[in-house]
């Protein structure tokens, strides 16, 4: 599992991790805070969603930006939600660009 080497976002509407393979991963703001798994936004046991997503400004940004040991990044968001935590492994798998999604759609589903 490659590292982020560089993490951009601080007070801007998208993120940008540059990983370690020279990968850059760009997630919009917003998307990055609705996908959000802690437990205020997601139901510990059920897994059902907790987080209104109409609750979220449009123009929600990331505050502050923190690792988390070799494994996470801790973000603190303009909204005042900070107990979002996101492991390099969800927020590499979930890459929104299309050379990922692509790679994720021919991967089979058996
Ligand atoms: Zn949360
Ligand atoms: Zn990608």
């Amino acid at each position: 599992m490659p590292l982020p080497q560089e993490i951009i976002g601080l007070g801007r509407p998208e993120i940008t991790l540059v990983w370690e393979d020279e990968h850059r991963t760009v997630y919009r703001a917003r998307d990055l805070r609705l996908r959000c798994r802690c437990a205020h936004c997601v139901e510990e046991t059920s897994g059902a969603p907790l987080l209104d997503p109409a609750t979220v400004p449009p123009d929600v940004v990331a505050r502050h930006i923190e690792l988390v040991g070799q494994y996470a990044i801790h973000i603190r968001w303009s909204d005042g939600h900070d107990t979002g935590i996101y492991s390099f492994r969800s927020l590499r798998e979930n890459c929104p660009c299309a050379t990922c999604q692509a790679a994720r759609d021919r991967s089979p589903r058996r």
